[in-house]
């Protein structure tokens, strides 16, 4: 993980979401400060997602990212907080961000259970 610490380039790939604490695009986190760079949650948030990311050849994981979010947001009024956590991705990485040796045990593709619960 290449960590950087920029809440303008945060502000520039969100197009100004405030809200947006961290983002994860292999092999860099960006942290939009020191404070949350040391958060272990976020820490761990982000890393679960370096995991996924790197797992399924980093392409494929955007456009599934965004294909799980826009349909969502299509479905559920335009909801983005509603949306946003409804995507495999997240739901694997909330889930397990505050269980700090998730990855040392993860198993190889854990995000496929999230996607097949969301699509069968
Ligand atoms: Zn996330």
């Amino acid at each position: 993980m290449i960590q950087l610490v920029s809440s303008s380039l945060l502000d520039l790939l969100t197009f100004g979401n405030k809200k947006v604490s961290a983002m994860a695009l292999w092999p860099f986190v960006i942290f939009r400060s020191i404070e949350i760079a040391e958060n272990k949650t976020i820490h761990n948030h982000e890393s679960i997602h370096l995991r996924q990311q790197i797992e399924m050849l980093l392409i494929p994981y955007y456009i599934l990212y965004f294909i799980e979010y826009w349909l969502a947001m299509i479905t559920n009024g335009f909801k983005h907080q509603k949306a946003y956590l409804s995507i495999s991705f997240e739901r694997e990485a909330y889930e397990h961000e505050t269980n700090l040796s998730y990855l040392n045990n993860r198993k190889w593709l854990s995000s496929w259970t999230y996607i097949k619960r969301k699509f069968k």
